[in-house]
């Protein structure tokens, strides 16, 4: 059945932080599950291809979008197995990430305060793992509710299911199959803090927070201070990965590049993308639509009425480089919409 609020040929700009100009040939705003699975189902009778969005800041629109993208709008958040220091909190996809921190923190819990103004919505936030300040959303995570599409039934996935990696999980794996609805993190009043990242610790100094609160005010303060706000100047946060190469590769580029910087993994190493792009000349880049942050080079900015094609001209150009002088290949971290249209692969 079609949709009651289905919208034709709708403007994307709005749903994306990145605002490049697009429009969808069907759009729903899904307000409860019901809504988002007769969407979807709907779809499928019509065989049109779907988008789901929720914040839309991990996604950039390159051209229209020819089926129906469905905006993830479902709201609710409640407490549940609250027993001694422990709690689980509820939340619905459609929930504002950053807000949803708050509400913890200002009860009392702790364990997300690291992931405090992080733009977008609960639901996405398993999608790529969402993480700062050497916190990540599988460190709480405990399951959450999926609508199947492959199966057309509710699941649940847990922690295990949800394969989560490096700003990774099943879900970029399996891109068309899960419509993620409510997820569900363990938090507790007595979790030890995480302030080892050097900015975090510095600002307390070796004292212990008083409360989760002041951790995410101190977090906010210095992605403030680093970071663009998409509301002021529209990006989409880190626009590549940091790049993970073996011991080997890390040794030689060492050798070259002695201050060069990177994280010591279990697998690997994981190199600083924005020291590689800056070191390539690019921080404060700007053409006549779009640039590379001043402050961050790992945040490409649209400064006025970029499109998705002049964004994806610029991370072709700044990859290219990367390549060339260390041989190290970036990948984008936000996704293309219409998924065709993104980064040609290095010659
Ligand atoms: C200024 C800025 C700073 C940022 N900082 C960080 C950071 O520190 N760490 C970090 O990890 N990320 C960061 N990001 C990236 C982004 O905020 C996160 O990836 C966020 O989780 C995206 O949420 P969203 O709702 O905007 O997702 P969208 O951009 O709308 O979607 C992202 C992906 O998730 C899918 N998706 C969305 N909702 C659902 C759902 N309900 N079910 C199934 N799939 C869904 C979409 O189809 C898409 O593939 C930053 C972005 C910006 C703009």
């Amino acid at each position: 059945m079609r949709p009651h609020n289905l919208i034709e040929n709708a403007p994307l700009q709005n749903l994306s932080t990145m605002a490049t100009p697009a429009a969808a040939r069907y759009l729903v705003e899904a307000t409860d599950t019901g809504e988002a699975k007769a969407a979807l189902a709907w779809a499928q009778e019509e065989g049109l291809p779907v988008q789901v969005v929720g914040g839309g800041s991990n996604l950039i629109f390159c051209d229209d979008f020819p089926g129906l993208v469905l905006h993830m709008a479902l709201k609710g958040r409640h407490w549940t197995a609250m027993q001694g220091d422990c709690a689980t909190l509820v939340l619905a996809a459609g929930e504002n990430w950053h807000r949803a921190v708050l509400y913890a923190a200002a009860a009392g819990y702790r364990g997300i305060e690291n992931l405090a103004l992080i733009p977008g919505t609960a639901g996405a936030a398993p999608v790529q793992n969402i993480g700062a300040y050497g916190v990540e959303l599988s460190d709480t995570f405990v399951s959450l509710s999926a609508w199947d599409r492959q199966l057309g039934e509710e699941v649940v996935l847990t922690t295990e299911d949800c394969r989560f990696g490096y700003r990774d999980s099943l879900f970029k794996h399996e891109p068309e199959r899960y419509l993620i609805l409510e997820i569900r993190l363990a938090l507790s009043r007595s979790r030890p803090w995480s302030l080892g990242y050097g900015e975090l610790s510095q600002w307390f100094e070796g004292e212990a927070p008083s409360s989760p609160t002041a951790v995410a005010e101190a977090v906010m303060a210095v992605r403030r201070r680093k970071l663009p706000d998409p509301a002021q100047l529209p990006n989409t946060g880190s626009f590549f990965k940091n790049p993970v190469v073996s011991q080997e590769q890390w040794e030689s580029l060492q050798r070259q590049w002695p201050e060069m910087v990177a994280y010591p993994l279990d697998d690997g190493v994981k190199l600083a993308a924005g020291w590689l792009i800056d070191q390539c000349g690019w921080k404060g880049y700007r053409n006549r639509t779009v640039g590379v942050h001043h402050r961050q080079a790992l945040v490409l900015v649209n400064h006025s009425s970029g499109t998705g094609a002049d964004v994806l001209a610029l991370a072709r150009r700044i990859r290219d480089d990367v390549r060339e002088r260390y041989g190290v290949t970036l990948e984008m971290e936000p996704g293309v919409v219409p998924s065709g249209c993104g980064l040609t692969p290095p010659a």
